[in-house]
């Protein structure tokens, strides 16, 4: 595996944060990425994998190695007449492997096309969109011990999948790199149209709910994406910069009635869910751009780089949001994006 010194990462990641990595590798396969592991890792200060990166703040210069995940394949491990198990190797493009699964009429994962990034970071933080999460449909992934090269199992349980999170986000952050995923996909698909603005678009499109296909359902949801998000490849960003909150009944019934038109969606443990980008929009933040920086003027939750923003220069954009929706609303935002710098990997 050759690895380059001082590489831009610029086109590596979907902020477009130009900062340079000491050591930049491209993982192509699993033989050549334990080798590393086994010999040469100790060398690095840190290590980062990355994927799309289109879920990373890149704060400064990475004083280590970048591997770079290029392993990419897709097989049917095995299938009844109810089911099929896909394995997909962790490079593979997300979008990708959701179009190879509608084609073929897998059902599962059709509400979550045109997500940015690679399958290998979608069990990290559980992507989630249009009412679908991976772990509805996730098996086991395969991961490799950045230490010893063992590789390990683990099945949903162990990846403690949450809202945006899993195990490999909390306490095993930076421990593995996952290598493969195995989803489990129904031949006889249930779309899931429950998402008013799918319904809408189906609509437009004479389709009834009941009637629709998998593919429709992904159809409605790229286009649904299309009009409200803006596209990395015309203005840097990450998608959602933070979290959903939960709070508690007691503290959304106080929120409620003094915030009468607040929305909220409560939660099967009887927790309330408050969208982020409702907070956001009530401090004055959508649509205001701050020297390279700001928030979307269609989706105040997502933060842009208008033009060679620096990654502190958003990270303290973000952070100004955070303390004023907390000043406001007494909210604490979680960001969803994961900050890279030093005090990351200390
Ligand atoms: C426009 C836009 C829209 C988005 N919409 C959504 C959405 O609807 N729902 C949603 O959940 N997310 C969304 N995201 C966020 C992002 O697309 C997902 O989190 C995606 O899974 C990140 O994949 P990636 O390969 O780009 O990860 P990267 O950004 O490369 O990495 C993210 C983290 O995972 C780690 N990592 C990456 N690959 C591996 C691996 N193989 N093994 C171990 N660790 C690894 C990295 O070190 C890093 O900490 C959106 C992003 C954008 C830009």
């Amino acid at each position: 595996m050759k690895i380059l010194e001082h590489t831009s990462l610029k086109p590596y990641n979907t902020f477009g944060i130009d900062v340079f990595a000491a050591h930049f590798c491209r993982a192509r396969d699993k033989e050549a990425l334990i080798y590393l592991i086994k010999n040469t890792l100790e060398y690095y200060k840190n290590i980062l994998i990355l994927g799309g990166g289109s879920n990373v703040l890149l704060c400064s210069d990475f004083e280590g190695l970048v591997i770079k995940n290029e392993i990419i394949g897709i097989d049917i491990i095995k299938e009844d007449d109810e089911h099929v198990w896909i394995r997909s190797m962790s490079g593979t493009n997300w979008h990708e492997l959701v179009n190879y699964c509608v084609n073929r009429n897998y059902g599962g994962i059709e509400n979550l096309a045109l997500i940015p990034g690679t399958v290998g970071a979608a069990p990290m933080q559980n992507i989630g969109a249009y009412g679908t999460e991976l772990k509805d449909v996730f098996l086991a992934l395969e991961a490799i011990d950045m230490k010893t090269g063992e590789i390990l199992i683990f099945d949903r349980d162990a990846c403690a999948f949450e809202y945006r999170q899993s195990v490999f986000k909390k306490e095993l952050k930076n421990k593995y790199f996952i290598y493969s995923v195995t989803l489990k996909l129904s031949k006889h698909p249930i779309p899931n149209t429950t998402y008013g603005d799918i319904q809408k678009i189906l609509q437009e499109n004479n389709i009834a709910a009941k009637a629709a296909s998998i593919r429709d359902v992904a159809d409605a949801v790229i286009k649904i994406r299309k009009s409200k998000l803006p596209d990395p490849k015309e203005i840097g960003n990450a998608g959602s910069f933070f979290k959903n909150p939960e709070v508690t009944k007691e503290v959304a019934d106080k929120l409620i009635a003094q915030y009468p038109t607040i929305p909220h969606y409560i939660l099967p443990n009887g927790t309330v869910k408050i969208p982020a980008a409702w907070l956001i929009e009530q401090c004055g933040w959508k649509g205001k751009r701050i020297g390279n920086t700001g928030n979307h003027e269609k989706q105040a939750l997502v933060i842009v780089n208008y033009k060679d923003a620096s990654g502190n220069e958003i990270l303290e954009h973000a952070i100004h949001v955070q303390q004023s929706v907390y000043n406001k609303f007494n909210i604490q935002l979680e960001m969803e994006v994961n900050i890279i710098s030093p005090s990351a990997f200390a």
